[in-house]
């Protein structure tokens, strides 16, 4: 007797079955983020249906984006491309992570910050980032090459 996949079978697996390189290019990311997150949530980790070779995890799309919305990654609307908007503050850089041509302020919510225009970034409520918690690369250096 052979298996009989179920009607719509095929066009279901072409649409749903994704590997890294898919999930980023849906979610608008790249792959080596999506990498990332998947270290970091087993919870994203768990979802991996089989693998290609060693390094190709396989997921199931609908899984993946449910998961993806529960943990608020990205944390633009998946699916959506985003803003992509950056602003430099002491040393870091904000990415903007609304959808693409949204209205208001851009917002980089893992990072906790906001700006509009030309003004500088606040934090999400509206207040003053702090300046000088995160010296530069260069300044890291210099210190630790003191201490020795
Ligand atoms: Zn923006």
């Amino acid at each position: 007797m052979t298996f009989t996949p179920p009607p719509g079978a095929d066009e279901a697996m072409r649409q749903h079955l994704v590997h890294a390189a898919e999930i980023a290019r849906r979610t608008g990311v790249t792959k080596a983020a999506v990498s990332l997150w998947i270290a970091r949530h087993r919870s994203l980790a768990e979802l991996v249906i089989t693998w290609v070779g060693k390094h190709n995890p396989v997921f199931w799309w609908p899984q993946v984006e449910a998961e993806l919305q529960r943990l608020g990654l990205p944390a633009a609307q998946v699916g959506e491309p985003s803003c992509g908007a950056r602003r430099t503050h002491d040393h870091i850089t904000f990415v903007c992570v609304r959808p693409e041509n949204h209205d208001g302020s851009h917002v980089d919510r893992r990072r906790r910050a906001c700006w509009t225009g030309d003004e500088p970034a606040t934090d999400l409520d509206g207040r003053p980032l702090l300046t000088g918690t995160n010296p530069p690369a260069s300044a890291d250096l210099r210190a630790f090459r003191r201490r020795r």
